[in-house]
């Protein structure tokens, strides 16, 4: 037996015990004739003890990570160590067996390591040693099991779809996969199982779900992966309400069952609509107030050719933010004006002890711009920010300022957690580039049915007012999931494909299996997919995602360990009838 216990597992009561433990040297002190050893493993560590004598020349060898057996007598420590679970005992050794040696490690292996990222990424075997990582990878292991033991006792039923496929058209590029078998032709990998899902429902399988790797060649944000997984699931005879409930279960055992916190009522919810006009953003952060005011109806007729020119003109209301130097105001100024914002620039209203003071105070009177204050419900103390142009683009500008300024003023705590959903988004979105319409969701979004004659419309602005039957799951301002109901009339597919610009031929090409699968009996059905990845992280309290993969990719989509991708040999593409354009 290479063990009796654990690093994690002796106490007190196991004094006098002799034991045999198996770990990694996590480090080594002398005092005086003695040593002492942390000894890791996934559970904890434990000291060991060393006297005077020859298993001290052993001892005097190991270095940091070396791999060891150990059998021992547990005894009270001297000193406890209230901060270890093992504190209480350490092991006087009577043996030391060394399975294995290791060179130094590049960095330390401590919660804090000295080691960038980089290093960390190539060495990622020695990184998963750290305590924090170990912990983010149980989290997740905790987080799928509930997942599955919930939906598995409500009846839903893994399956698994196939990896190499033909495109779902899910808005990103495919990573494509050339086959040996069929020259010059390709598999593509899936973006998700949106098809597949779907089928399942034709055959039947009314509750399906799957923790599912997808994959999304896209040019990489930050924190984003271009393989990724998902909690995918599908409903077949189903309302919005049936899959908003039954999901809003499985995020509440979630929480309870992971972090012990229960939520008490529905989740707030909140129209596509509504999220714009109040948070500037289809996934807001409702952790904080500062809702914003449209404000145009008040402001214009003064002679302030920035409002009066103005398609909208918004506002919010930063609490007790009135104290704001100038210095300050023009910093923000500066910030809003950064691409990424976009806004031209800020207009500021101080409610001040002594007065109200603003940035344009030659076109308000102090009257004028009380009113503009009580609309947005400020009180003295506080501070107006204010932006003006387009309505989408403002909207969202002041959206993301009202992020900045939350963040500001800490009002995004990551130890809180509020969900929401939103619902009822558009169908469609217009491309001004392409002068075509996308799906905004994907192309088996069923429009809401009261909005079925707008969509067969042939009036561009008739269809682009058409809604989705199309829901989100948003945590702490972040999107954790999205779904929707589906077409599942043919008719209704076919002319979905035709409204995006496909010919038939195209259509036919590229969908005609899931067009034909809806020719044979398909039911009502719907469905919703989570991100897994950004879920752990957002339980773990962390905004990144990838101390939550095991072997993640760095910003460039590179796995820095393995040096992936690489060329291949040339009788390998060969093999494949590819020829590479690129000279390395
Ligand atoms: N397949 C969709 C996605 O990955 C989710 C869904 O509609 O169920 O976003």
């Amino acid at each position: 037996m290479y063990r009796t216990h654990t690093c994690g597992e002796l106490r007190i009561n196991n004094v006098g015990e002799q034991v045999t433990l198996a770990g990694w040297v996590q480090r080594i002190r002398k005092m005086g004739g003695m040593s002492f050893i942390d000894l890791r493993d996934r559970y904890g560590i434990t000291q060991l003890v060393v006297n005077e004598g020859d298993l001290n020349t052993v001892a005097e060898k190991l270095g940091r990570e070396f791999v060891l057996q150990v059998k021992g007598i547990v005894a009270e420590r001297s000193s406890k160590n209230g901060k270890l679970p093992t504190g209480d005992v350490e092991i006087k050794l009577l043996e030391i067996n060394v399975l294995n040696s290791s060179l130094t490690p590049p960095f330390t292996i401590e919660d804090e390591s000295d080691g960038g990222e980089e290093i960390r990424s190539k060495y990622r075997y020695i990184d998963l040693r750290r305590n924090p990582l170990k912990k983010a990878l149980e989290l997740r292991h905790k987080m799928a099991q509930e997942v599955r033991k919930y939906l598995d006792g409500i009846g839903f039923m893994e399956i698994e779809t196939p990896v190499l496929i033909k495109s779902t058209p899910e808005g990103a590029r495919d990573f494509v996969v050339p086959s040996r078998m069929n020259p010059g032709e390709f598999y593509a990998l899936p973006q998700s199982p949106q098809t597949f899902k779907q089928l399942l429902m034709v055959a039947g399988y009314d509750r399906y779900f799957q923790i599912v790797r997808c994959f999304r060649d896209e040019d990489l944000r930050a924190d984003r992966q271009p393989e990724f997984t998902q909690i995918d699931c599908e409903m077949s005879f189903v309302e919005r309400e049936d899959i908003l409930s039954t999901f809003e279960g499985m995020i509440k055992a979630l929480f309870k069952n992971v972090l012990n916190r229960e939520f008490s009522g529905q989740f707030p919810r909140m129209s596509y609509t509504d999220a714009m006009k109040y948070y500037g953003s289809d996934k807001p952060d409702i952790r904080f107030g500062m809702r914003m005011t449209e404000i145009k109806h008040l402001v214009g007729g003064k002679d302030f050719a920035v409002f009066d020119s103005a398609e909208y003109v918004g506002a919010i209301c930063v609490d007790g933010a009135a104290s704001y130097t100038r210095k300050q105001l023009d910093e923000i100024t500066e910030w809003v004006k950064r691409p990424q914002v976009g806004a031209k620039g800020l207009v500021y209203i101080r409610i001040a002890e002594d007065g109200i003071k603003s940035s344009v105070d030659k076109f308000y009177t102090p009257a004028e711009l009380k009113t503009i204050a009580d609309a947005v419900n400020a009180k003295v103390g506080d501070l107006i920010l204010i932006l003006a142009g387009g309505r989408k683009k403002t909207q969202e500008a002041l959206g993301t300022l009202r992020i900045e300024m939350g963040n500001r003023l800490g009002l995004r705590d990551n130890a809180n957690y509020a969900p929401l959903w939103v619902y009822d988004f558009p169908l469609l979105e217009w491309d001004e580039e392409t002068q075509r319409f996308y799906a905004m969701h994907h192309p088996f979004t069923s429009p809401k049915p009261e909005d079925l004659d707008k969509f067969y419309s042939s009036n561009k602005d008739d269809v682009a007012a058409v809604a989705a039957n199309a829901y989100d799951f948003v945590l702490n301002g972040t999107e954790i999931g999205g779904g929707s109901i589906r077409i599942h009339d043919s008719a209704v597919q076919k002319r979905m494909f035709e409204v995006l610009g496909f010919s038939s031929e195209e259509a036919d090409y590229k969908f005609g299996f899931i067009i034909n699968a809806f020719k044979y009996g398909a039911p009502p059905h719907g469905g919703i997919a989570f991100g897994f990845d950004r879920f752990c992280a957002l339980f773990g309290g962390q905004e990144t995602i990838r101390d939550y993969i095991a072997f993640p990719k760095n910003n460039a989509g590179r796995d820095v360990m393995l040096d992936a991708p690489s060329q291949i040999d040339g009788s390998q593409m060969d093999e494949l009838f590819l020829k590479s354009t690129v000279k390395k």
